[in-house]
């Protein structure tokens, strides 16, 4: 089993140290997770690490995950969507199946918090019917809204301003909010199978394994097939480059089980790469993290060229693993990518593509701006930080009313 202290060796010693200080302030209180899925997407993959990590720090933190039907995430899709800025069509119908289903839901939980962390809008109006059953509320958005489509807002805006506060991952998508809001970072774990080192031959097995002959400079965006995560923009970009110079793309995805578009955009995405043996799309299980991995260290460029994001754990991933990323300039991409240091922010399939070419004829300098990448990192995106803000933010719910905590 990793324990805590298994990360002082990549984050150093003070700051494993400081997790336990803070900790002391919380022994035995009760934090419960919940969200919509308990594989894929970035959510599901922080809180599979964040959550026994939490536990040994002391706190008694559990994770739980609604369930639902496909009507039901149509809606919060759509939710999801127009969180996003998207015009999107709900009837009262919807509106009340979504109210109905976490209503069910809400039944089987019988736990008493001290603090609930409500992950995005799927389970959100549980703090409906739940509210008594824990002292503090706390909504954790994770998705770009900086620009939400009114209807959709206005009618979320009621449930979650319910809260006791919520927590956004960027300041420019905090909203007009009755509480305090509070900004935290994603982050990856260093250690999970996702993130770990790998030898060169664990490298090559998997490659083997999905058929990926490395005989040109390979091109790689791991992502659920999501439109915002625009992988026909990466196909148009793959063509311009390969006009002039070799190599391949793998566009690596698999299917959140909380999403109903994947096989819909998997589709056009097929379709778009039709007649063209140098991309290869593979459908990975949610597990895949292993191969993921190896995907990430075997690339010679990553690409996350979305056009809007909540924070794109695949930019932090390849960016771990020493690689200069090519990403969407949107939401949390921005964070995390500097032209010329840690990679390139592009907004076109033309410009994906330019940047493209300039990294593969300059592996040097893909190289060092690589480097710099997995160093920005270690200081800003790794799990230990975001465990810190989670202790912080809990010692703050726990004393809603002083103004001075001492740690
Ligand atoms: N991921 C995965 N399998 C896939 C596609 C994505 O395990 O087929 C992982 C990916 O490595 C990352 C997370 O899912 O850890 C996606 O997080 P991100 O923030 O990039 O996007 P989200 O899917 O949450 O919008």
């Amino acid at each position: 089993m990793i324990t805590l202290d298994d990360y002082a060796p990549i984050v150093g010693e003070e700051v494993v140290s400081q997790l336990y200080r803070l900790a002391e302030h919380l022994q035995g209180r009760r934090f419960v997770h919940i969200n919509s899925t308990a594989i894929g997407g970035g959510v599901a993959e922080i809180l599979s690490w964040a959550v026994p990590l939490m536990n040994q720090l002391g706190l008694q933190t559990d994770w739980e995950v609604i369930m639902g039907d496909p009507a039901f995430f149509e809606v919060t899709k759509a939710f999801h969507n127009g969180l996003q800025g998207f015009k999107v069509n709900l009837t009262r119908a919807m509106l009340e199946h979504y109210r109905q289903v976490n209503l069910e839901n809400a039944r089987r939980f019988s736990w008493e918090a001290d603090v609930v962390l409500v992950h995005d809008p799927q389970p959100a109006s549980l703090i409906e019917v739940l509210r008594p059953q824990s002292r503090r509320w706390v909504w954790r958005c994770h998705i770009d809204a900086s620009r939400p489509h009114l209807t959709v807002w206005r009618f979320l805006r009621e449930i979650v301003k319910q809260y006791d506060a919520s927590v956004f991952s960027m300041s420019q998508f905090a909203q007009n909010l009755p509480h305090p809001q509070y900004l935290i970072r994603p982050s990856i774990d260093p250690l999970s199978e996702k993130n770990r080192d790998l030898t060169e031959e664990e490298i090559k097995a998997v490659l083997n394994r999905l058929g990926i002959e490395k005989d040109k400079p390979l091109i790689l965006q791991v992502s659920r097939f999501d439109s915002f995560k625009d992988p026909i923009g990466v196909i148009q970009a793959f063509r311009l480059v390969r006009r002039h110079t070799p190599c391949k793309l793998v566009l690596a995805g698999g299917e959140a089980t909380d999403d109903p578009e994947g096989p819909e955009i998997l589709a056009q995405v097929q379709e778009a790469a039709q007649g063209e043996p140098d991309i290869q799309i593979l459908l990975l299980p949610p597990d895949a993290h292993h191969e993921i991995n190896a995907l990430q260290r075997a690339a010679d460029v990553i690409v996350q060229k979305s056009t809007r994001e909540g924070f794109g754990l695949t930019v932090t991933e390849a960016m771990w693993k020493g690689k200069a990323v090519i990403g969407g300039a949107v939401g949390g991409i921005v964070l995390q990518l500097r032209d010329y240091h840690t990679g390139f922010l592009v907004s076109s399939p033309e410009g994906c593509a330019f940047r493209i070419r300039y990294l593969l004829h300059r592996p040097e300098m893909a190289r060092r701006m690589g480097q710099t990448a997995k160093e920005f990192v270690r200081t800003h995106f790794l799990i230990t930080r975001h465990i810190r803000d989670y202790l912080t933010l809990m010692i703050l719910q726990d004393n809603p009313d002083s103004r001075l905590i001492e740690l």
